[in-house]
């Protein structure tokens, strides 16, 4: 599933190109998109505007339209946005004023998009959904020791949960909770505040790795033009179950935690006592 790096590996490639077009049509080949609006109010309210700017929130992807129409699409597990007319497994297409259209192609079909009217809609739309966006300067260690304050769940659950932190997801946290040595299944609200500090400092870390190695590409992430990541090939311990750690040379080891495939070295980072 694309997270943080990944989305903003899109937004990057794809930004310089769109910016500044017009819209000249929206074509959603698959209603489930966008439901539960239709297909031709999502086309209406985007046909003929001007793109001002591609942003990012989270994993969320927000094309900012002139007159303050904000079309903002998640590719959830198999989303790719990629720059041509016509891929397999095609969703949606744009077709945009300068003659180059950009398609939305999602096997499993789990990737939306909604119309937003008005900045106002779309701040109420994430607020609901997202937590603080772990490159900016409101993520300090601080304001994660107060997201964490009193609550038991493990510390890879507290890194997926896009309500606290947004858009850090499995590959991430596991590579987060490795460097800062914290067990994944380590209470959050347990933390000392130099373990705060540390997986802070990991998490951006982390993120900011995956961007420059333009994201991983494990099942179906790839770039606008259809090229794969590089992230995968830097992983330090997620996939890596059976293979010596990096740092200690004990054997990674895969659990499950918050129903997920989750990978750790159980010499680096330490069992809390109940697990
Ligand atoms: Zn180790």
């Amino acid at each position: 599933m694309p997270e943080l790096p990944e989305v903003e590996t899109i937004r990057r490639q794809l930004a310089p190109v769109v910016e500044g077009c017009r819209i000249e049509d929206v074509e959603v080949l698959d209603p489930r998109w966008c439901e539960p609006a239709p297909p031709w109010e999502v086309a209406n309210a985007a046909r003929g505007r001007r793109i001002d700017r591609l942003a990012r929130r989270g994993k969320y992807l927000v094309w900012e339209l002139s007159g303050d129409v904000h079309l903002v699409m998640h590719l959830r597990m198999t989303g790719n946005l990629l720059y041509t007319d016509d891929a397999r497994f095609a969703r949606v297409r744009l077709r945009l004023d300068d003659g180059g259209s950009v398609v939305f192609a999602d096997q499993r079909r789990f990737g939306t998009g909604v119309v937003l009217l008005g900045g106002d809609a779309r701040d109420e739309y994430f607020a609901s959904r997202l937590g603080v966006e772990p490159l900016s300067a409101d993520f300090t260690a601080e304001h994660m020791r107060e997201l964490a304050r009193g609550r038991r769940a493990p510390a890879k659950a507290f890194l997926l949960n896009q309500e606290r932190i947004a858009g850090v997801g499995n590959i991430y946290a596991d590579e987060a909770l490795f460097i800062a040595r914290i067990h994944p299944l380590r209470p959050i609200g347990k933390l000392r505040g130099k373990q705060f500090e540390g997986l802070r400092a990991a998490v951006v870390e982390v993120l900011e790795a995956g961007i420059d190695a333009r994201g991983a590409t494990i099942d179906d992430f790839r770039h606008t033009d259809g090229a794969s990541g590089a992230f995968q090939d830097r992983f330090l311990v997620h996939l890596r179950a059976g293979e010596p750690c990096v740092r200690c040379g004990a054997t990674i080891r895969k659990i499950r935690a918050a129903g997920r495939g989750t990978y750790f070295c159980p010499r680096c980072q330490r069992a809390p006592r109940a697990a």
